[in-house]
C-alpha cells in the first residue's frame, strides 16, 4: 500500500491564476486528437513530510523539472483519460469521473505514490472545466478529453519511493472519433508480445504499459490491420485490443447467446469505465447471457468457422466501442458478419444499441446517474 499523505488534497483550498493570453479556438474541424491544450490545466504538488500543497489552476504551459526525476528514469508514472461532453443544453458533463479517481488512485498505489481523495479531485477538475469552458466544444462526438496525470518528482537517482510528487490535468478539446459513422477494424493477433501477464501491471494505467505497445501497433499497421489484438499463453486467450477492451457476442458451444469479456481477476486486463457501464448496461437488459470470462482463439476460430461468432468490439473512452470484422491469426483472417441483415453496415445491431445508449448517457440526452453535470 502507499504511504498514508499527510495533508489532503482540498478543493477548498484551489487557488487560480488566469492566463494573459487566451489562446484563438481551433476550427472544429481542424481538431486532431491530443493535438491542442487549454489555456489552463490544474497542478497540486505533493511531499512525503507535508503531504498535498494546495491545488492551483494555472496557464496552461511547460512544468520545470530538474533531469535526475525518477519520472524521466524508471517510469513513476500512471495517468486517466475521460471526457467533458456539451449537451443540448449547454452543460458540461463528465461521465463516471469517480471511477476515474478510482483506477487513478490504484495505479498510484502500485508505483508507491501518494493517493488523494478523488472527490476533491473531481471538485478541482470541475473548476478548471468552469475556467475553460468555451474549450469544450458543442456538437455530436465532440468533446474535452482530460489527462489527469501523476507524476514522481523526486530528484534522486536510486530506485526508490518518490518523496515527490505532482498531480496535474490539462485539457484537450477533440473531435468525433467516428466522423462518418462507424468504420469497423481488422485486428492482427500478435503471437510474440504479451501486454501483460498475471502478477503484472496490465490492470493499472501506467505509462510504462504504453511505450511498448507502439512496435507491435505499427507492426499490425503495416500489414493491413487497425489494432493489435493482445492474448497470453499457448491457447491464446484474449486479453485486449489495441487501448480498449474487448468484447465478444456469440452463440457459445451451449447454443446460448452471450456477450462475454476477458476477466479482471488476473490482473492482465485495464478495468476499463466503459467495460464496466457496458456490463451493467447489458446484464440490466437481460436479453442475452453476459459473462466475464476467458476466451481463446481457438473457441474464436471455432464459432467463427460455424457460423456462431456475431459480433466482436473494443470499448474505450476515446470510441465508446469500436466494431471489428475481421481477426488475423496464425496466416489466416477470420471475417465477422458485422451486420447480416445489412451489408452495408458496419457495425452489428448489439455494438450500435450499445454505442447509442452509452453516447446518448454521456451527452445528457438519456438520464443516468452516470452522467455528472459540472
Ligand atoms: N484498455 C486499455 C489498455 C486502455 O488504455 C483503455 C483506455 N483507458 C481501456 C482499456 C479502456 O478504458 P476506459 O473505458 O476507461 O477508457
Amino acid at each position: 500500500t502507499a504511504p498514508a499523505s499527510l495533508a489532503g488534497i482540498r478543493a477548498a483550498n484551489l487557488q487560480k491564476t488566469l492566463t494573459t493570453t487566451p489562446k484563438p479556438l481551433l476550427p472544429k474541424e481542424e481538431l486532431v486528437f491530443g493535438h491542442s491544450f487549454s489555456d489552463h490545466m490544474l497542478t497540486v504538488n505533493w511531499t512525503a513530510s507535508a503531504g498535498w500543497g494546495k491545488p492551483e489552476i494555472k496557464p496552461y504551459g511547460p512544468l520545470s523539472l530538474d533531469p535526475s526525476c525518477s519520472v524521466f528514469h524508471y517510469a513513476f508514472e500512471c495517468f486517466e483519460g475521460l471526457k467533458a461532453y456539451r449537451d443540448q443544453s449547454g452543460n458540461i458533463r463528465l461521465f463516471r469521473p469517480d471511477k476515474n479517481m478510482e483506477r487513478m488512485n490504484q495505479s498510484a498505489a502500485r508505483l508507491y505514490l501518494p493517493q488523494f481523495d478523488g472527490k476533491e479531485v473531481i471538485e478541482c477538475i470541475k473548476e478548471l472545466l468552469r475556467t475553460d469552458a468555451r474549450w469544450v466544444p458543442e456538437g455530436k462526438g465532440y468533446s474535452l478529453y482530460l489527462r489527469p496525470t501523476l507524476i514522481s518528482t523526486e530528484n534522486t537517482l536510486g530506485v526508490h519511493r518518490a518523496n515527490k510528487a505532482m498531480l496535474y490535468v490539462i485539457t484537450s478539446p477533440c473531435g468525433p472519433y467516428f466522423k462518418t459513422g462507424f468504420k469497423a477494424i481488422g485486428l492482427y493477433c500478435d503471437e510474440s508480445n504479451v501486454r501483460a501477464w498475471p502478477g503484472g501491471v496490465g490492470n493499472r494505467k501506467l505509462g510504462a504499459n504504453y511505450a511498448p505497445s507502439v512496435g507491435p501497433q505499427v507492426a499490425a499497421e503495416k500489414k493491413g490491420y487497425q489494432q493489435v489484438l493482445w492474448t497470453i499463453g499457448e491457447d491464446h486467450e484474449l486479453m485486449e485490443v489495441g487501448t480498449m477492451n474487448m468484447f465478444v457476442y456469440w452463440r457459445n458451444e451451449l447454443g446460448e447467446l452471450e456477450l462475454i469479456t476477458p476477466p479482471l481477476d488476473d490482473g492482465t486486463i485495464l478495468p476499463g469505465v466503459t467495460r464496466d457501464s457496458i456490463l451493467e448496461l447489458t446484464r440490466a437488459w437481460g436479453e442475452f447471457k453476459v459473462t466475464e470470462g476467458k476466451v481463446n482463439m481457438k473457441q474464436i476460430v471455432k464459432a467463427s468457422n460455424e457460423g456462431r461468432l456475431l459480433e466482436v468490439f473494443g470499448a474505450g473512452t476515446a470510441c465508446v466501442v469500436t466494431p471489428v470484422k475481421r481477426i488475423h491469426f496464425k496466416g489466416s483472417d477470420y471475417n465477422i458478419p458485422l451486420d447480416p441483415a445489412n451489408p452495408e453496415s458496419q457495425a452489428g445491431p448489439i455494438t450500435d444499441r450499445i454505442y447509442k445508449t452509452l453516447f446518448g448517457i454521456q451527452y445528457g440526452k438519456v438520464p443516468s446517474k452516470w452522467s455528472v453535470v459540472v
